[in-house]
């Protein structure tokens, strides 16, 4: 708790010059003001660079709850994961610009500089619950990035990780993410 008073208070002293190594969720102005709760488990924290709408927020849930129904036949058709159950899946979205400048998607000086992957349209961090994603609901990457890693994120909710037939977490990291591509390909969202 000192900690963050601390830094609070050194950003409002150093103002807008100050700029924060690390920290991959949203800082206080950046959260929205009132995330966003979508019915399929989902939460907006942030939504930076492009306007958004109802309509936009919309299409978000109906992707969210149509990949959560098809995660449920896809991994039941590949035999992975004992149980599936996501009524109670609870995930956070921020929707960032693409680009490298501070704190945007690929920011790997500063916001992400601990993320091995360099330039990518999502990513996903499981211990965290936490996703960021492409904010151009115009990019064809938008609808694929978001069924992405909301499969990774639903093989990790759902302990799919223990039926991979490979040892290592790294293996079944590695596993993990072939899996989703296959997955956004039934989806024929590539
Ligand atoms: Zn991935």
């Amino acid at each position: 708790m000192d900690k963050i008073l601390v830094i609070l208070f050194a950003i409002l002293i150093l103002g807008f010059d100050y700029k924060v190594k690390g920290h991959p969720k949203p800082l206080e102005n950046e959260l929205l003001k009132d995330p966003i709760g979508l019915s399929c488990g989902v939460t907006i924290n942030e939504y930076r660079g492009f306007d958004y709408d109802k309509k936009t927020i919309k299409k978000i849930n109906n992707l969210c709850t149509k990949t959560l129904a098809a995660f449920s036949i896809f991994m039941d058709k590949k035999g992975f994961c004992s149980k599936i159950d996501n009524k109670n899946f609870s995930w956070y979205f921020s929707f960032i610009p693409i680009g490298t400048n501070y704190r945007d998607l690929n920011d790997t000086v500063w916001r992400f500089y601990n993320r091995d992957f360099k330039f990518v349209s999502g990513y996903t961090e499981i211990y965290s619950n936490y996703s960021w994603i492409i904010s151009d609901p115009n990019n064809k990457l938008f609808d694929l990035t978001i069924a992405h890693e909301l499969f990774h994120a639903l093989s990790y909710s759902n302990n799919c990780y223990d039926t991979y037939p490979v040892e290592t977490f790294e293996e079944k990291l590695f596993y993990d993410e072939g899996l989703a591509k296959e997955f956004t390909r039934f989806l024929e969202l590539n």
